[in-house]
């Protein structure tokens, strides 16, 4: 059972009063023993006295210490109230203050012991105090006991009061004082609690954090592991694969002699899906260096104009066998960009090559419309056009609307990821407005740099079909092979 804040103050209280006492108590029989040591007959009382102040005391003082503190509080007013009554015996004459010695003894007993233990106390001095005089005075005598014990009792009576009284005053401020030390306590160790668990969930915070900086170190040496192979890979198959592009070409072209119908058939064939396989080894390059974070930019002040231009020749070749017109809608004043000309033309190239892809009749248009600070580039078709719930899909890695059709038409899904990143490294954005069936439009918005070039000699809207070259572009999006 857990002690009271005033119990523990009685024991604190026990412990210097104690020793205080028997050594005052000690020192007294002592001085008196010698003072009367002229005579053991007289001197022997004090003697016991200092004896047993000092046994009674040590052995008082230790039940305080060893947890028992109103055993030993007992013992020590019980070892008293023998004391004085054992001087009364021996030494009282009428008038002596041996009585009084009561006082102090009522007085301390409701400090050491309990509230109420002065009045125990005094009520047994009287009891003792009758039994001592009587013993002393050799009979019991009424008038005697009267005259002699009736003031001090009185006084001692007054001081068990006021012992209680202040007793009481003070057990009343100190358990007022321990509530509040007990709310801070309880106070205290909520926030050891809170703290304890605020160190676990550090610790746990610790060991997810170096778990994932470990899975990350893992996920980083797999991506270069995986930067390095794509890059092996492309570089290992692009040599070959220029090397077919550009022998089946000189082939088909009579670089090696003239060839008949079929063969520049075959040759050609063998031409495109080259291509076709050089744009898809592109694609997964690009998309290689774009999760390693290793796709750099070479931006300088560009004219956008030539950028579509470019573009558009590449696409121009790819429409040739389809009822489709080519339309140009340019502004009169070309804005400037901050751009990668190159990756701005594969973005573009990207684009238009799927609305070729995607379009069997009717337009495809690229248009142009600065609009003060930034500058839209829009790519529109009249093709199958996207359903609204895969306009966001389609910007991610290898998703295509239809799997079967896009097999069809050749793709790897990569075009758009690509092309979203592009725009977005050049500080633009790219927007797809399109349903099924009602054609798309790819919108890209991109900073404008400030000064701005002059229209480039007369563009007409629309392109007469040309005359298919062999450009050093290579396209991004060849036709299907059928
Ligand atoms: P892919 O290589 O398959 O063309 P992209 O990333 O370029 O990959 O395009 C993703 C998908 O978005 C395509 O498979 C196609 O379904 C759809 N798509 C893109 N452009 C068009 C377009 N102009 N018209 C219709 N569908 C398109």
């Amino acid at each position: 059972m857990t002690q009271t804040y005033s119990q523990e103050l009685r024991s604190d209280t026990s412990e210097i009063i104690i020793p205080v006492i028997s050594g005052l108590t000690i020192l007294a029989g002592l001085l008196a023993g010698v003072a009367n040591s002229v005579r053991l007959q007289d001197s022997w009382p004090f003697w016991v006295t200092a004896l047993l102040a000092f046994g009674g005391g040590v052995y008082s003082w230790r039940l305080v210490k060893s947890e028992r503190p109103k055993a030993g509080a007992a013992l020590f007013i019980g070892l008293y109230l023998f004391l004085i009554t054992f001087l009364l015996v021996v030494e009282w004459q009428p008038g002596s203050p041996i009585l009084y010695f009561y006082g102090v003894l009522i007085a301390i007993s409701s400090m050491l012991y309990s509230l109420r233990a002065g009045f125990y106390t005094w009520g047994i001095s009287v009891i003792l105090a009758i039994i001592g005089v009587t013993i002393r005075a050799g009979g019991l005598d009424f008038l005697l006991l009267l005259r002699q014990l009736a003031i001090p009792i009185t006084i001692n009576f007054l001081l068990a009061l006021v012992a209680y009284l202040t007793a009481l005053e003070w057990e009343y401020a100190v358990e007022s004082v321990s509530g509040l030390h007990r709310r801070v306590q309880q106070r205290r160790d909520d926030l050891f609690a809170t703290k304890k668990e605020l160190d676990m969930m550090n610790a746990q915070l610790r060991f997810t954090n170096q778990q994932l900086d470990a899975a990350r170190q893992e996920a980083i040496t797999e991506r270069d592991l995986r930067t390095r192979f794509m890059n092996n890979v492309s570089h290992e198959l692009r040599t070959p694969l220029n090397g077919i592009v550009n022998f089946a070409h000189i082939l088909a072209h009579g670089g090696q002699g003239p060839v008949n119908d079929g063969q520049a058939d075959y040759l050609d064939r063998i031409e495109k899906s080259g291509w076709h396989l050089l744009a898809v080894l592109n694609d997964l390059l690009d998309m290689a260096q774009i999760e390693a974070g290793e796709f750099k930019l070479h931006r300088e002040l560009v004219n956008l104009h030539d950028i579509c231009e470019d573009a558009m020749r590449g696409i121009r070749g790819l429409i040739l066998d389809k009822p489709i017109e080519l339309i140009r809608d340019y502004p009169d004043e070309w804005p400037v960009v901050y751009a990668d000309k190159m990756r701005l033309k594969q973005a573009l190239i990207n684009l238009l090559g799927n609305a070729e892809k995607y379009t069997e009749r009717g337009i495809i248009a690229l248009r142009v419309k600065p609009e003060g600070a930034t500058v839209r580039i829009i790519v529109e078709d009249t093709g199958i056009g996207i359903a609204p719930e895969h306009h966001e899909k389609i910007f991610r890695e290898f998703h295509q609307v239809n799997e079967q059709d896009a097999r069809r038409r050749i793709g790897t899904g990569l075009g758009l990821p690509i092309t979203r990143h592009l725009v977005e490294k050049h500080d633009g954005t790219i927007s797809v407005s399109s349903d099924t069936g009602q054609g798309t439009t790819f919108t890209i918005t991109l900073p404008v740099a400030g000064s701005r070039f002059p229209r480039k000699g007369p563009v007409k809207p629309d392109v007469t079909p040309v005359v298919k070259e062999v450009e050093a572009v290579v396209p991004a999006r060849p036709a299907a092979v059928e």
